[in-house]
């Protein structure tokens, strides 16, 4: 069963290229799939590339020319929960769109014709995922030697914008709170990779790296971040969950 692993950024995908075995290029879409093997089990990697719909092309693709049935994302983030800081990792549990508003024709946040603000993940792919984040971050723990991160699970919140300001941050987090979805962290592809999952009926899973604050440091904390350490964040926890993967 090949499993999809995607990234927004290079600096995201980096570490798992290196690792990759019997690496093969094919081009499709203007994108790059990088089929092989990690750990012996089948794998194709990409990058979504930023925002929704470059990510929904994305997986598209993985899954009618690449024959995925099982995508896992990997990438950054900007914590906007409490306590949801620098260098933890959130596993997400559900996806909503925080630009989404059809209102007053549908409720704010509800994908048209589809009778739901949330996408859920996979169950069972989210518990090894939550698994692997904590026993790599442990690695990283050492490998650093720093305190290591906190694993966190919960609903992420995509939308087209990088949030770079307090102040917007915190009107975010309001307004999903209140209408009943507090999000963690925001990022500009989860959602819309959920959503293509949703439509073929695999499962999905992400964990973020949070790189930033989504305040008004995050211009410069994310850059930092992820020329530094997303892709070791990236690396070690991939690595971790391709291992628990059930044989092929
Ligand atoms: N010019 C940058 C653009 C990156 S956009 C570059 O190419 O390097 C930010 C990426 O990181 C997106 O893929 C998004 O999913 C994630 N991300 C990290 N912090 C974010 C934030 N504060 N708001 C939105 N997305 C964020």
């Amino acid at each position: 069963m090949t499993t999809a692993i995607l990234s927004a950024l290079a600096e995201e995908q980096q570490g798992l290229l290196d690792l990759l075995q019997r690496p093969q290029c094919v081009t499709r879409a203007g994108r790059e799939f990088w089929l092989g093997e990690l750990h012996g089990q089948p794998v194709v990697l990409a990058l979504s590339r930023i925002g929704k719909v470059a990510a929904a092309t994305t997986a598209t693709t993985l899954i009618e020319a690449f024959g995925a049935r099982r995508l896992v994302f990997t990438g950054v983030a900007g914590g906007v929960g409490p306590g949801v800081q620098v260098g933890d990792v959130v596993v997400a549990t559900e996806f909503v769109q925080h630009d989404m508003d059809a209102s007053p024709i549908f409720p704010r946040y509800q994908i048209p014709l589809y009778g739901r603000e949330r996408f859920a993940c996979d169950e069972a792919l989210l518990a090894l995922l939550s698994g692997a984040s904590r026993t790599g971050l442990i690695r990283l723990k050492a490998e650093f030697h720093a305190k290591p991160g906190v694993v966190h699970q919960g609903l992420i919140a995509s939308g087209d914008r990088f949030v770079s300001a307090a102040e917007e941050a915190r009107a975010l987090h309001q307004a999903l709170s209140e209408a009943g979805h507090p999000p963690l962290a925001v990022e500009m592809e989860g959602a819309a990779v959920a959503q293509v999952c949703h439509d073929y009926g695999l499962p999905f899973a992400a964990v973020r790296t949070i790189s930033d604050r989504a305040d008004d440091t995050a211009h410069v904390d994310f850059p930092k971040f992820v020329t530094e350490v997303a892709s070791r964040y990236a690396l070690a926890i991939i690595d971790e969950f391709v291992r628990r993967l059930p044989a092929r």
